[in-house]
């Protein structure tokens, strides 16, 4: 196949994704009037934002009082005092006022008698700095995702944003100066590439959960945004922060919510004991999701688990009435039957920790322009380039996310990345900048190289190798000596991924080709995981280590006189550097480093 005639498509923006942030920021260009395309790689509201069942965190204060400065003040204690606590702030303190203009845009939150948005309460988020468990949680039912997604994508087709449905960004484009001008992509239906050629470029290509085996996210989620950043230069942040969830359906992944241990869940090991009993007296199964991942793993390395290979643990809800579940549960009844085989009214459900989300990502400033460290000055824009949502890192979650920050870290960041962009562009000039000669060589090399190569690697063998050691190596709890020889074989694993072959080579809907590329992106974001992981010597958030353990000196294992840093990997040489993390916040006080406890 040639790809020697590439069609250029010519606009003011484009964005690389169709979740809740890239629709969010695509409402805020084409409602300035400004010419957009959308790309995504399925249809806009199959974006994993939809899975999102809880809700999206405001301090509304519908039914309680409420401040964003509390809010502010668990969301820097959540990120384990890793966030950045400037974009904290502004997150924050712009959620009412988001979520406010989501509920106009159409948004069908459930309601409180009052005819108000309904606010549940959930992990982390506390009244009064810290002190009992406030309804922050602004909830469509349990379907916020799917609510907030269709709101979006209908208020973008009144705006008539142009999308790009099923294609698939390949490549960054940048100048000899380092202008980012768009991206090189292909139409998957046809197999043709084209240039997408734009004085902005916004990634919010959501999560890379897929790097693991045991995964919550969509099997679309394989961070492509993050390994085009990374072969286009960009340093990627954080990147050994993942927050496990407790509950996955062992060999599927699929997230049983923490609702089931909310209505009297019990977590068992082989021999049927209520492990979390011995973990954490007080709060059992209800402790937080750190805490739980941790005990699992800890039943299962210790041969306690369930099943021939002893790698899964039960979640036990046959104690409680049928009808409770059949009224309070049954969308996990019915994923329960569909992907376990099980039904939960009559036996209890496989469970293993599973990925469910990425703290790391793409540089950015809280305005959504990404930065990169030039000289002395660590957080230097990239001209032309934005990101927001999951595949960046503002950062808002630091090493340690709270549940429905994420939603709000979209609404927050789409629209401020769009109004960055519509600001930046008044300061350019009206012609695009020129495209350089050599703008399509990097994809071009790719492309050519999977359509020439017989006989190799192949693909699914060698993603089911990177998750394998992923798992393995770099999981819930972490191991020096496991993560020293995860260094060493996730780089054996880049090597058979630079080997992959496929058998059929035709144009069009040519998935294996399109798994294969996929594989190139999954390939660095793993790498960048493992090494910082790796590299970082103590216990903070997620990132928990055996040999930085709990004791008086270090409580939680945390280090902040070596270790109150960002990590920064650089694809090039796979060197790792560090930059300081924001204390400021932008107009009330810093909240002082403390051992985080609840
Ligand atoms: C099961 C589940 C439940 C969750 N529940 C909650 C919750 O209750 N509350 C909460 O706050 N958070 C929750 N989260 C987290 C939250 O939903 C996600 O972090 C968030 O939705 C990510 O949104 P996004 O816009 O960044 O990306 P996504 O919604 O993942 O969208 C990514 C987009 O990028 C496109 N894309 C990717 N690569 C390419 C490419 N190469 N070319 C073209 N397009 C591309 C995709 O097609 C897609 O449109 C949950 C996550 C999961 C997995």
């Amino acid at each position: 196949m040639s790809y020697s005639n590439i069609a250029v498509r010519k606009f003011d923006a484009v964005i690389v994704g169709a979740g809740g942030a890239g629709l969010r920021a695509a409402i805020q260009l084409s409602e300035s009037g400004l010419k957009v395309a959308v790309l995504s790689k399925v249809f806009p509201t199959r974006s994993h934002t939809v899975a999102a069942q809880g809700g999206v965190s405001a301090s509304l204060g519908n039914s309680e009082p409420d401040h964003w400065t509390w809010h502010m003040y668990d969301t820097v204690k959540g990120s384990d005092w890793l966030g950045d606590q400037d974009a904290i702030e502004f997150m924050c303190r712009k959620a009412p006022e988001v979520v406010v203009e989501l509920e106009h845009f159409g948004m069908p939150f459930d309601r409180t008698d009052e005819g108000k948005i309904y606010q549940r309460p959930f992990g982390g988020h506390m009244s009064n700095f810290g002190e009992k468990p406030v309804r922050r949680a602004c909830a469509a039912a349990d379907r916020t995702g799917h609510a907030m997604l269709h709101a979006l994508y209908q208020r973008n087709v009144r705006a008539r944003t142009q999308f790009f449905v099923e294609w698939m960004a390949l490549d960054l484009i940048r100048d000899a100066d380092g202008h980012v001008l768009g991206v090189s992509a292909l139409e998957m239906e046809t197999g043709e590439v084209s240039i997408f050629h734009a004085k902005a470029t916004i990634f919010a290509t959501g999560g890379a959960g897929r790097i693991f085996a045991s995964s919550t996210n969509a099997f679309i989620n394989t961070g492509d945004g993050l390994g085009m950043a990374a072969r286009a230069g960009i340093p990627l942040e954080d990147m050994e922060f993942w927050q496990f969830h407790p509950t996955g359906v062992a060999g599927a992944g699929v997230l049983i919510t923490e609702g089931v241990r909310g209505e009297g869940g019990i977590l068992r090991n082989s021999s049927g004991e209520r492990f979390m009993e011995r973990y954490a007296p007080n709060a059992k199964d209800l402790a937080s999701r750190d805490v739980v991942s941790r005990a699992m793993v800890t039943e299962i390395n210790e041969g306690r688990g369930c099943g021939p290979n002893k790698d899964f643990v039960l979640l036990d809800i046959t104690h409680l009435p049928p009808e409770t579940i059949m009224k309070r549960l049954p969308g996990i009844r019915e994923i329960s039957i569909q992907f376990a085989g099980v039904d939960p009214i009559k036996a209890p459900i496989p469970v293993v920790p599973t990925c469910h989300y990425q703290m790391g990502g793409i540089p950015t400033n809280y305005k959504g322009q990404v930065v990169v460290p030039v000289g002395d000055n660590m957080s230097v824009p990239v001209p032309g380039f934005y990101a927001a949502g999951e595949c960046a890192c503002a950062s808002v979650h630091g090493a340690n996310r709270l549940g429905t920050n994420s939603l709000l870290d979209l609404l927050v960041f789409g629209k401020a990345s769009g109004e960055a962009v519509v600001e930046d562009l008044k300061q350019m000039p009206v012609e695009h900048r020129p495209l350089p000669a050599d703008a399509i060589d990097r994809t071009r090399e790719r492309l050519e190289r999977l359509d020439a190569r017989t006989g190799g690697e192949s693909e699914h063998a060698t993603r089911l190798a990177l998750q394998r050691v992923m798992q393995t190596h770099c999981g819930v709890f972490r191991f020096k000596d496991k993560l020293a020889e995860g260094v060493e074989e996730i780089l054996e694993v880049e090597k058979r991924v630079a080997q992959v072959s496929i058998g059929d080579k035709s144009k069009v809907w040519n998935t294996a080709r399109v798994e294969a590329l996929e594989l190139e992106n999954l390939i660095e974001v793993a790498k960048a995981t493992m090494i910082s992981a790796n590299a970082r010597l103590e216990s903070r958030g997620a990132h928990v280590r055996d040999d930085a353990p709990d004791t008086a000196e270090r409580p939680n294992g945390r280090n902040d006189s070596e270790w109150l840093k960002h990590t920064l990997w650089n694809r090039a040489d796979n060197a790792l550097s560090y930059k300081p993390v924001t204390l400021e916040p932008l107009t009330v006080e810093t909240i002082a480093l403390k051992t985080r406890t609840y």
